[in-house]
């Protein structure tokens, strides 16, 4: 049972900050983080990650959702917030909703935040509504 201090979205604001501050965002000059939370109360981050040949670029929040993959991410992805350095944060992009369409639930909130703190709230059904996922396949 998570208790109400788990459900914090200010843990996800100060881990997706810091791995802000490790983009490699030397085309865009435009550095992003998440963090995320897993059902399990696990917390995985991860920044943008740029490549001089643009398609390998990847962004902050499917690092995350990778590296808690990799990590043995157990259960739906519950919460993620994505941080920008603009005043209007940026909202995760389509392949990012995607790939956490097939990590995450339709009730995952989705925090986006500038570097003074969380501006929005949205569920990923919100963001991302008739979604494909992996139930279309069974
Ligand atoms: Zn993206």
């Amino acid at each position: 049972m998570r208790n109400r201090k788990s459900l914090d979205p200010d843990v996800l604001f100060r881990e997706a900050k810091k791995a802000q501050k490790n983009a490699h965002a030397p085309y865009s000059k435009h550095k992003i983080g998440a963090a995320l939370r897993t059902a399990n109360g696990r917390i995985f981050s991860g920044c943008n990650v740029e490549n001089a040949s643009y398609g390998g670029t990847v962004c902050a929040e499917r690092v995350a959702v990778f590296k808690a993959v990799s990590e043995g991410l157990k259960g739906p992805i519950t919460d993620i917030c994505v941080i920008s350095s603009q005043k209007d944060p940026w909202p995760p992009c389509g392949f990012c909703r995607q790939v956490l369409a097939e990590f995450a639930t339709e009730n995952t909130r989705i925090f986006l935040a500038n570097p003074r703190g969380i501006t929005k709230m949205f569920t990923l059904g919100e963001l991302f509504p008739e979604s494909f996922t992996p139930t279309h396949l069974k």
